[in-house]
């Protein structure tokens, strides 16, 4: 038996979430994460010399009118903001332009391209539906003559949901995200309000368990969860190296790559075929090659995105984040920290060799870019991730066939984070998620 109504696993974006809501309700919480920290994907860490590193490019779309801030405020918190990103600029021929000097658009494109963002504003929930089988590819190819205006749209359907190429990428997500973006105030050729949390993204996620902790929730850090048992009715087992725990209600609040290893396919409660099927997921996610540094200079500084469409002899398409043009409190004084890199395949992340041609190739790019920019590196990190921003926002992935916040075949086991039904970005998906199994663990209890 458990003294709590409800347990968690996991203290990322959605774990938090979910138990700051219920703890507001008086609902007995309790979260059990493996790191000893909160915040999941979403950490800043203090690194020596007053720098304060995120945990990867932490850009919150929507900013202070997103779904991450309505649910801070759900749980009575507010953060400052920095400022917001402005656009996109491309890389030409030793030259940052912004897009429209970069595609030099005629003035009929410009207002084709305008045309083309309102129409999404008045898109109805059934048609974006409709579209979420659908490719971004083959929705440009439908809806827009000019090239130009098509590989605009590629490089934002990209950059926003982390997927390497519009084939892949659902237009129903893309549309969403796009109309999310309009609806809070995104004017064409800005970049939707776009803001990150000020001190870094561990601000935001650390304000989360801040008010969990304020509403009576109890946390255990360090405490890796190794089994769920599941039940048709009663208690759910939850098992971890210290301890067996068991309660009514259980969220998984992991993403399904470390949801699935935590059930076995013998527990005789979980619905035939789920937990195959979700393994079947694990792959369809999003995946970077890249690096992160800190340097003694700042080499740009416009409060932008940069993006290089294709890098000669890569084939993927480089992105450049330069977090301090949003937020100087994060280095010290006139001194610069960069996200720099690239979405790709899980597979291409997993190869060792792939990845060692991919740094070297953008390290030369960059120098050719940014000159001077060696000498004046302080400190750089090479990275591959699989598993960025949750289940891929490909065809047929997204939308209604997003797996649901909780299983009518067990009474009690819910999820929440960027796997689970709720569109948007990562975090945004996340923070959705958490409000969505919030209110669905409150109408169950009756509250
Ligand atoms: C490099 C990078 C860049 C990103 N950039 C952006 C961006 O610009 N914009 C954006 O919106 N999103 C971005 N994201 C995505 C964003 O970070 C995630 O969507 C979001 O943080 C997911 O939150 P979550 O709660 O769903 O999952 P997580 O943050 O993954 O939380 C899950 C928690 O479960 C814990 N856990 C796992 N296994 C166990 C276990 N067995 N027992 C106990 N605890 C366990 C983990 O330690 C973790 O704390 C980025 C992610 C990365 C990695």
């Amino acid at each position: 038996m458990s003294d709590y109504d409800v347990i968690i696993v996991g203290a990322g974006i959605g774990g938090l979430g979910v138990a700051g809501l219920l703890g507001r309700k008086g609902i007995k919480t309790l979260v059990l994460e493996k790191s000893k920290m909160p915040g999941g994907r979403a950490k800043t860490r203090d690194l020596p010399g007053g720098w304060r590193l995120d945990s990867g490019t932490h850009c919150v779309d929507n900013g202070d009118k997103s779904a991450c801030a309505q649910l801070l405020k759900k749980v009575g918190k507010e953060i400052p903001w920095t400022i917001p990103l402005e656009g996109v600029m491309l890389y030409d021929n030793g030259k940052w332009l912004n897009t429209a000097d970069y595609y030099n658009m005629s003035d009929q494109e410009k207002k084709d391209l305008a045309d083309f963002e309102n129409s999404f504003l008045t898109m109805s929930q059934e048609e974006i539906d409709r579209l979420d089988k659908v490719s971004l590819a083959q929705f440009i190819k439908d809806k827009v003559t000019s090239p130009k205006i098509a590989e605009y749209f590629s490089i934002i359907g990209m950059i926003q949901t982390t997927l390497s190429k519009p084939e892949i990428i659902s237009a129903g997500e893309f549309v969403a995200i796009f109309q999310g973006q309009l609806k809070t105030g995104k004017k064409s050729g800005d970049f939707g309000n776009v803001k990150m949390p000020l001190g870094g993204v561990g601000k935001m996620t650390g304000a989360q368990a801040a008010a969990a902790v304020e509403a009576g929730v109890k946390f255990e850090y360090a405490t890796s969860v190794k089994k769920v048992i599941a039940s048709k009715s009663g208690n759910i087992k939850i098992i971890t190296e210290k301890a067996e725990y068991s309660a009514k209600r259980v969220v998984m609040a992991l993403p399904i790559w470390e949801m699935v290893k935590l059930f076995s396919e013998d527990d005789e409660a979980l619905p035939k075929g789920w937990l195959k099927h979700m393994k079947t997921l694990v792959d369809e996610t999003s995946a970077s090659i890249g690096f992160t540094l800190g340097a003694k200079k700042a080499l740009f500084t416009e409060p932008v995105y940069l993006s290089a469409w294709k890098i000669p002899g890569v084939g993927l398409p480089l992105q450049i984040f330069l977090h301090t043009n949003f937020d100087k409190t994060i280095a010290p004084p006139d001194h610069m920290i960069a996200f720099i890199g690239a979405c790709c395949t899980p597979e291409q992340a997993r190869d060792e060799k792939f990845c060692k041609e991919v740094w070297a190739k953008f390290w030369a790019t960059l120098q050719k870019m940014f000159p001077g920019l060696e000498e004046n590196v302080v400190w750089k990190y090479d990275g591959n991730m699989v598993g960025i921003d949750g289940l891929g926002r490909s065809p047929g992935l997204t939308g209604k066939y997003r797996p649901p916040v909780y299983m009518k075949e067990v009474p009690g086991l819910y999820f929440a984070g960027d796997c689970y039904t709720g569109r948007g970005v990562g975090m945004n998906a996340a923070a959705n998620s958490a409000m969505l199994c919030a209110e669905k663990i409150l109408s169950d209890k009756g509250k």
